[in-house]
């Protein structure tokens, strides 16, 4: 195994939106573009992988904002475990190898990306999948209030 570069090996998992406000529902994005909370993880020199965006995947970017329970059927639950699938194989290759993951970052009162109060259901389906593979990460969220456009 090659060991010599100075690779900082950490990495953290973000929302789709935190790194593209561009996917998010109109007109609710805070930022032109990324936000730049995320300046702090690149300049401790940690790796962002960034999940994809179920809502944009499922229903496109013409989409209408939607509640948790409109999101909670059979079919965008399994988009999500779909969708999730690649991202899943690549935390368990980072595990193997050591990396530090430092958690996943989600959203504030996201029909489908809040982590901790009430768990949106692409979160929901992503920490299943984990326990699946007996991986166990911290959640962070983005929180409501934020917003650079303001
Ligand atoms: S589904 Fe998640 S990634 Fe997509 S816009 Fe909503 S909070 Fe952001």
């Amino acid at each position: 195994m090659f060991d010599n570069d100075e690779r900082g090996k950490k990495v953290v998992i973000v929302s789709h939106c935190i790194l593209n406000q561009n996917c998010v529902v109109q007109p609710m994005a805070r930022a032109k573009g990324a936000f730049k909370i995320v300046s702090e993880y690149i300049e401790d020199g940690v790796g962002i992988i960034q999940l994809p965006c179920p809502e944009l995947r499922h229903f496109g970017l013409g989409r209408k904002p939607m509640e948790k329970f409109e999101y909670d059927t059979p079919i965008h639950r399994e988009i999500c475990r779909h969708i999730l699938r690649p991202v899943i194989k690549e935390i368990e290759e980072y595990s193997k190898y050591g990396y530090e993951i430092i958690g996943i970052v989600g959203i504030e009162d996201s029909p489908n990306c809040d982590i901790n109060e009430n768990r949106g259901i692409f979160m929901q389906e992503l920490f299943k999948l984990l326990k699946e593979k007996n991986i166990d990460l911290k959640g962070y969220e983005v929180p409501l209030d934020y917003d650079e456009l303001k």
